[in-house]
């Protein structure tokens, strides 16, 4: 995977170590020489991944990695802090100001390409999330999103081999998190789709495979976003690289030290956060992309889409379907007699209406202004008519209320049916529709009116 990285350090030759390896990877490098600089470059670049240094002059590395968390523009973006030395009290400080990551001078290859590949895997999918939430959104833009209290806590799933250790490694995790331990990883496949919220594996046993657990934990469909912390002896880099690759998100250093333990999962649930509420506003934002503001019901892109695929099961699969078209009668008058937003609110109880009157599986949408579009998949034309039918009476025979002190608003529509020939094209459905529709007004309203294959060759031969 390529990717843009921003490496961050006040000194020249760390800069160029570190770019040369980067570009010998074939990854695109930035470089900045000061907190400052990095978060400019941050904001106006959005690089995949940034490798931020510890010991800066001005504005270190832990407040470079606050300020760059605290923005919406640039919160999603994965830091490793690149610490002097191994100095847990670095690593602690460093995941509670947001890092994602740590490397320790002098950089180990395999740990940073291991780190880099996994982290720049985590912003893909953030960044894809992001880029179709705010599309969706039309200029909405990037979401604010929320951070998870501190001690919020969750439940954790432990696989040791020893009950003895695990129960170590749970007191070391503490109270706010629900822990519970098990060692056949047969069992704890099947844990894991249950409802934890992070996984945590003894990588360094032989008892059992563990990175085979967190392969099957990856390709289940319940747990497949599942955040997995592995431990591993320090020693143990070339394991601790396949691991990432393998989709274990962190590695945890082996014997664990409690507060880098606290802050590591913290950062795990953290980002899972992130990625949850990335999701939910990205099912909204598709979810506002296919539907009417005023009424709920599909509107009319959403209905080109279905009604495209009903005429394709028409001509292949030999599946007729029917496709009415309904308007509200004299609804101008409605509006100029009772005022816009009454109109709004019959519009809405139509709608409702609608939405009662047919199949589950029909679909009802708002073609525009007060006509609406009801798509009714495998239906025929005799049992469409007679629910069209039965909608229109409903209408007619109960007034809308539009408010205390109004009397209730009489209202009628009508209707043109169709059904999809083998080999229509959507429009040519609906203009038959509209015709019938055409025909309901003139006669009177208050109606519904199915073309016939007659109506439509009349139609073709300008006989209308
Ligand atoms: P007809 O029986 O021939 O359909 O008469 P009509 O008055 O319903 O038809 P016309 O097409 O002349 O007018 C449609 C009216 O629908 C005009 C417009 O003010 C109203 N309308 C369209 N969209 C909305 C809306 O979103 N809210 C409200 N309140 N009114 C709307
Ligand atoms: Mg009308
Ligand atoms: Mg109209």
């Amino acid at each position: 995977m390529t990717g843009r990285i921003l490496v961050v350090d006040d000194m020249e030759p760390n800069v160029r170590v570190l770019r040369a390896k980067l570009e010998a990877e074939y990854y695109e490098v930035l470089t900045a020489m000061s907190g400052e600089e990095a978060i400019r470059a941050a904001r106006e670049q959005q690089p995949a991944l940034i490798l931020l240094d510890v010991m800066m002059p001005i504005m270190d590395g832990f407040e470079t990695c606050r300020r760059l968390k605290n923005d919406p523009i640039t919160q999603h973006i994965p830091v490793v802090m690149v610490t002097a030395l191994d100095q847990q009290k670095d690593r602690v400080d460093g995941l509670q100001a947001g890092a994602d990551d740590f490397l320790s001078k002098p950089i180990n290859d395999v740990a940073l390409f291991a780190r880099v590949r996994s982290l720049l895997r985590l912003n893909s999918v953030m960044d894809e999330l992001r880029s179709r939430g705010a599309s969706g959104r039309g200029s909405g833009g990037v979401p604010k999103l929320q951070t998870l209290p501190e001690n919020s806590g969750g439940r954790v799933l432990i696989v040791e081999e020893n009950q003895r250790f695990g129960q170590r490694v749970a007191r070391k995790l503490g109270a706010p998190y629900q822990c519970k331990i098990v060692s056949d990883q047969r069992v704890a496949a099947e844990l894991a789709a249950q409802g934890f919220d992070l996984l945590l594996i003894n990588l360094a046993t032989t008892e059992f495979d563990g990175l085979r657990l967190c392969a099957r934990v990856r390709a289940n469909e319940t747990s497949r976003h599942l955040p997995i912390l592995g431990m591993l002896n320090s020693d143990d880099k070339e394991h601790a690289a396949r691991a990432l690759d393998i989709g274990v998100n962190d590695i945890l250093e082996r014997p664990v030290e409690a507060g880098e333990l606290r802050a590591r999962v913290h950062t795990l649930l953290q980002r899972r956060f992130f990625t949850e509420q990335l999701r939910t506003s990205l099912d909204q934002s598709l979810e506002l992309a296919f539907t009417d503001q005023l009424t709920g019901l599909f509107n009319r892109r959403h209905m080109d889409q279905k009604l495209e695929e009903l005429c394709k099961r028409a001509q292949f699969e030999d599946e007729a379907s029917v496709v009415m078209i309904a308007d509200i009668d004299h609804f101008k008058r409605v509006n100029d007699t009772w005022g816009h937003q009454a109109g709004d609110q019959i519009l809405h109880a139509i709608a409702t209406q609608l939405k009662n009157s047919f199949r589950a599986i029909d679909i009802v949408c708002r073609f525009g202004g007060e006509e609406f579009v009801v798509l009714m998949p495998g239906a025929d034309l005799a049992s469409a008519k007679a629910a069209a039918d039965r909608f229109r009476l409903n209408i007619e025979q109960t007034p809308f209320a539009i408010g205390q002190g109004m009397k209730p608003v009489h209202i009628t529509i009508s209707g043109g049916l169709a059904r999809i020939h083998g080999s229509d094209k959507g429009n040519e459905t609906l203009a038959r529709a509209d015709a019938a529709l055409y025909h309901a007004k003139k006669k009177g309203r208050n109606r519904m009116v199915t073309a016939t294959k007659q109506s439509a060759m009349k139609k073709a031969m300008g006989q209308n």
